[in-house]
């Protein structure tokens, strides 16, 4: 079988986590999400944590070199030989460069950029109404995906949190580092014919079908 080396991109919130979800389940692929690794380095204390931390509260990015060296190190690990998720990375063109010059020295190229699509107003719903579970991760919307009982996680009866940077004004400053600094990619990957766009603003399932047969026809295409 030939690698899958995915690249979710899309703004805050368009849904690339849960697609990441997954994809990784069907492929049985590492994912790699620079926002849960720089979270659980913040909740650890580490140095990546400690320097990280300012940025994040701000809703800025951090700085590049100090998270273009930890996705780069993963890639080269024996668990990502066969492919790999990720989510959150490359969020500029400095990064993507780093990223393609990794590809190239591993022997390798990316299979595809997803790009999930959602609108500016559905971004600030969505977050502003995100919780996360304190222990597990997953994820619930107030009103459109609420626990059985509020505030609790229906899997492990934790505690449900709101990140502190989906406060709405944080929001809004995480689309406008979106617009300047990530959304060039967009076309970074479509002159280089990796570009695939989806409809984040339809049903999750529907999207992930969508994402299951783009992937099977590069598939094709790719042994024709
Ligand atoms: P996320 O969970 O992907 O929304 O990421 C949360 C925060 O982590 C972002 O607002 C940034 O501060 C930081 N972050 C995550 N990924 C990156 C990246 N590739 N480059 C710079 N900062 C990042």
């Amino acid at each position: 079988m030939s690698e899958l080396n995915l690249i979710m991109l899309g703004p805050p919130g368009a849904g690339k986590g849960t697609q990441a979800e997954r994809l990784v389940e069907d492929f049985e692929l590492p994912y790699y999400a620079t926002g849960d690794i720089l979270r659980a380095a913040v909740r650890d204390g580490s140095e990546l944590g400690r320097e990280a931390k300012e940025h994040m509260d701000r809703g800025d990015l951090v700085p590049d070199e100090l998270i273009t060296k930890v996705i780069v190190e993963r890639l080269d690990t024996p668990e990502a030989a066969d492919g790999f998720v990720l989510d959150g990375f490359p969020r500029t063109r400095g990064q993507a460069q780093s990223l393609d010059e990794q590809i190239d020295r591993l022997g390798r190229r990316l299979t595809a950029a997803l790009l999930i699509e959602v609108d500016d107003d559905e971004v600030v719903r969505r977050l502003s109404g995100r919780r996360v579970c304190a222990a597990n991760g997953h994820l619930y919307h107030v009103d459109h995906d609420p626990p059985k009982s509020e505030g609790v996680c229906d899997e492990d009866g934790s505690a449900l949190e709101q990140r502190d940077d989906d406060r709405p004004e944080t929001v809004k400053h995480r689309l406008e580092v979106y617009h300047e600094q990530t959304q060039p990619l967009v076309e970074f990957y479509d002159e280089r014919g990796m570009l695939r766009r989806f409809n984040g603003s339809r049903k999750p399932g529907e999207v992930h079908d969508h994402i299951k047969a783009t992937l099977a026809t590069l598939r094709l295409e790719e042994e024709l």
